[in-house]
């Protein structure tokens, strides 16, 4: 079979120097370089490519890179999860890097005609497609080396920012992998395990995110600390370097001309096909097949090739066959690590030649874009979106999304109705759209629904006040103007004390409650949540405490003390209140120690894992319980059900996945433990498995598949991703009167839904907690025929079974950490799973 690559391994060196690193496959023989400066193989003491580069390797080159270079600074830019530095590498002349202060404070002003252009390349922030993170040391090092005259020219007048990992903990868990099943002898075969990681895959991060979807949501510390060096740096063009399937060539955008988001220029396609010239010529030189414009879009911004594009920048993917491992066979040959890394280099260098040559044009198109974004703004009928919510915790994290993007806020001084809706002074918020950020602002908030091209890479729609629940409204000009706003100051909770104090309150509202709720449970106080309302006298006057209200019993002063603690150190930030109450006896509704009034457990959740779950949904679950709601979450693989002994758990979490091992016997025992109190809770396809094992009466909606019309085989593609629903959002309406919605103020939910798996609606009274809306389509694709499927049907169930209970979402509720409004809903089982 064909090499790809073979070349690497046949080469005649004419230095022991050069041999040692192979400079002679990655770049043209003919490069000089200076022979003062750290080579790659000075830190790994191999070349590049025999094997997988870890990410404590990488650090420790760019930082002899540094040493060794005037022309390389490298600074820390933050911290992965697993406290793996995230770096970023500054090459440009020594000039340029002794200004590097007043160059970004120019940039960050927007202020481009006099700093040099900035050219961002950031490789692998999918863990598992390596070439990137490879190609990177050879970058670095043939920038800061090579005695080439037009990379002098090029870093007179750029700054080049090399992202050596923009996943290391993702990076680190495959590098081991490959490294660790790699033989003497390459092994191409693709059933070897060195080819078929172990789950969780390396693409993703600690928690099993796509960070490759996060660069607008900003839900991890890496998308932060990328989001924070890309708007102190403005970046002119920027390089994102991954991989496709083994059997692929290469690509590079542009991608899909129709599936480019309407809001970016037709301009910055023409741009990025200029540029894609110097990629092809750099590939043609290589022989190397490569495609463009055919797949691959620039619709969703959170990705790092799209983001770009709405901040100013041009946004470029590139996409490598993956030898995924040392070596591996494909219907084009073996494709060779070395040979995939050899591409990313010379597409990065590429990327690189079309920086300098195309310069002047890059730079007026950056500065006119923003100009040109004011224009825009001022032209626009709609002039600002107000927004509000009862529950600050979730405000916040919607407001620290906004501020991270350097969108400008402020505070509603007073009160205003809008299309009767209140909305109170200082829990509202209004963002004008004429600022620099008018794109981003438009896409954080438009609910498209007609599109040009119905097929899309990623999710249609990612309204972001959808997301996290709020009431909001866009507004015109007259209503911007009349609006007296003031700037942003963050809501501090408030300390009711009473004499003689028998217990405290605080609302269900903040998402955070939870979590402040788990806190003291954890402390052994004993926290009741009230099924109905109650009016009880408090230091000023008589206070109705609605139901859903958290009532904590104090019997002494050490209790007393635990709880004020917690709450000061925890609470008060997130803007929860904490009421004295003086007696247990109501003016009206129940006394505080009613029946309705039910103890709250600590939860002790189990989530299943492993092989057929998926990580995606696996990670969000346990992001939400560990992260948010400060939960210890147990996690074992669903294969080993049959061992494990579940009376120790008070939830089990099954999310979307195929559960083959999850046999009859399997089912027994859950069924067994539900009856003595567990609480199931499912989601997705595990909702599937939960109605055929019979463990909840409900029936899913069978689609019947359209009569056959002898459609043309062009049409084939188009008749496909129309059955689709790839992540569009619903409404869903709630009912409030269910305890697993306390908390939750508005009927209305807005609900992502990314598959097209339906469930009837439910033949039995009380057990609907959410049902998708009559006109459920809120924003992104979906088909008429899938809109008239959904509307009426269920989207939450839940039920009792036994001393336990069922409950189903028929979607993800936590899709990509954001969907803070129906993660709501999936955090309120962990706690109130025992009160209906
Ligand atoms: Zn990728």
């Amino acid at each position: 079979m064909k090499k790809l690559g073979l070349l690497f391994l046949s080469l005649t060196v004419s230095s022991a120097v050069a041999a040692k690193d192979k400079f002679e496959y990655f770049f043209d023989e003919t490069i000089q370089f200076d022979s003062s400066i750290h080579k790659p193989s000075d830190t790994l003491g191999y070349a590049i490519a025999d094997w997988h580069i870890r990410p404590d390797q990488s650090l420790a080159f760019f930082k002899a890179l540094d040493k060794s270079s005037d022309k390389v600074k490298v600074t820390q830019t933050g911290l992965s999860h697993e406290q793996r530095p995230l770096i970023a590498a500054f090459i440009s002349s020594p000039e340029n890097l002794a200004k590097l202060g007043t160059i970004s404070a120019d940039r960050k002003n927007l202020n481009f005609q006099n700093t040099p252009n900035v050219v961002y390349l950031g490789y692998s922030v999918h863990g598992n497609e390596a070439s990137g993170a490879n190609a990177a040391p050879l970058v670095a090092y043939r920038l800061a080396a090579s005695q080439e005259r037009w990379v002098q020219e090029l870093l007179a007048n750029n700054i080049v920012i090399i992202d050596p990992m923009l996943n290391p903990d993702g990076l680190d868990r495959f590098a081991n992998w490959v490294n660790r099943y790699k033989g003497a002898q390459l092994v191409s075969d693709s059933d070897s395990i060195e080819h078929n990681e172990a789950w969780p895959a390396g693409r993703t991060n600690h928690y099993w995110f796509d960070l490759n979807r996060d660069w607008l949501l900003l839900q991890h510390p890496e998308s932060r600390a990328r989001v924070e060096l890309f708007y102190n740096w403005r970046p002119t063009i920027v390089g994102d370097f991954h991989e496709m399937g083994t059997n692929s060539t290469y690509f590079f955008q542009p991608g899909v001309p129709s599936r480019q988001n309407p809001l970016t220029s037709d301009l910055n396609f023409e741009l990025t096909n200029e540029i894609a010239k110097y990629h092809a010529k750099a590939l043609d030189k290589l022989s190397v097949p490569y495609y463009s414009k055919e797949s691959f879009d620039d619709f969703y911004y959170g990705k790092g090739s799209t983001f770009p594009d709405i901040n100013g920048g041009i946004g470029i993917l590139f996409e490598q066959a993956s030898s995924r491992g040392h070596t591996q066979e494909s219907i084009n040959g073996e494709v060779t690590f070395p040979f995939a890394v050899r591409n990313q280099v010379a597409t990065s260098f590429s990327t690189l030649k079309a920086a300098k040559e195309l310069g002047s044009n890059l730079k007026d198109y950056q500065a006119d874009f923003f100009k040109e974004q004011r224009i825009k703004a001022v032209k626009d009928t709609e002039q600002g979106v107000i927004f509000t919510s009862k529950d600050n915790g979730r405000l916040q994290e919607f407001l620290s999304i906004l501020k991270q993007h350097q969108i400008e806020v402020s505070q509603l001084k007073n009160e205003t109705t809008v299309e009767g809706k209140n909305y109170p002074a200082k829990d509202s918020y209004l963002v004008k759209y004429n600022q620099e950020q008018y794109g981003l602002i438009k896409t954080i908030f438009e609910s498209r629904t007609e599109f040009e091209d119905n097929t899309f890479y990623d999710v249609s729609a990612w309204t972001m006040p959808h997301a996290f629940n709020l009431h909001y409204q866009i507004l015109d000009s007259r209503k911007t103007a009349s609006l007296f706003t003031e700037k942003v100051e963050l809501k501090l909770g408030q300390l009711t004390d009473a004499e003689n104090v028998v217990a405290y309150s605080y609302s269900a509202n903040n998402l955070y409650s939870l979590a402040f709720t788990n806190k003291l449970l954890a402390a052994g106080l004993t926290v009741r949540l009230s099924r109905k309302s109650f009016e009880l006298p408090v230091s000023a006057g008589n206070k109705t405490f609605s139901k859903g209200s958290l009532v904590v019993q104090v019997d002494n002063a050490e209790d007393k003390a635990i709880l004020k603690n917690l709450w000061q150190s925890y609470a008060q930030a997130r803007g929860m209140d904490l009421t004295g109450i003086n007696t247990g006896f109501s003016q009206s509704g129940i006394d505080l120690g009613s029946p309705n009034m039910v103890n709250l457990k600590a939860p002790k959740p189990l989530l299943l894992i492993g092989n057929g779950v998926s990580s995606y949904e696996a990670g969000e679950a346990w992001f939400l319980l560990d992260k948010r709601l400060e939960i210890q979450t147990s996690m074992q693989p669903a294969s080993d059900l049959a061992n494990i002994d579940l009376s120790e758990y008070s939830h089990l979490i099954m999310v979307n996945g195929r559960y083959p091992k999850l046999d009859d016997a399997a089912k027994k025992k859950i069924e067994q433990w539900l009856n003595q109190g567990g609480a199931l809770v499912a989601s997705r396809s595990a909702v599937r498995w939960v109605i055929e094992h019979k463990l909840a009466p409900l029936e899913l909606v069978k689609r019947d598949a359209k009569a056959p019309e002898g459609r043309p085989y062009s049409e084939r593609q188009a008749a496909f991703t129309e059955q689709l629903i790839g992540g569009a959002i619903f409404e869903t309406q709630l009912d409030l009167s269910h305890p697993l919605t306390f908390g939750i103020q508005k009927k209305s939910l807005p609900y992502t839904k990314a598959s097209s798996q339906i469930i009837q609606p439910a033949k039995r009274d009380f057990i609907t907690v959410a049902e998708y809306s009559d006109k459920p389509l809120l924003a992104g694709y979906a088909s008429k025929e899938n809109v008239d499927a959904i509307k009426n049907t269920a989207a939450v169930v839940a039920l009792r079974k036994g001393r336990g209970s069922v409950i189903v979402f028929n979607d993800n509720p936590n899709f990509r950490g954001y969907w803070l409004g129906s993660a709501r809903l999936f955090a309120n089982t962990l706690f109130f799973s025992g009160a209906f």
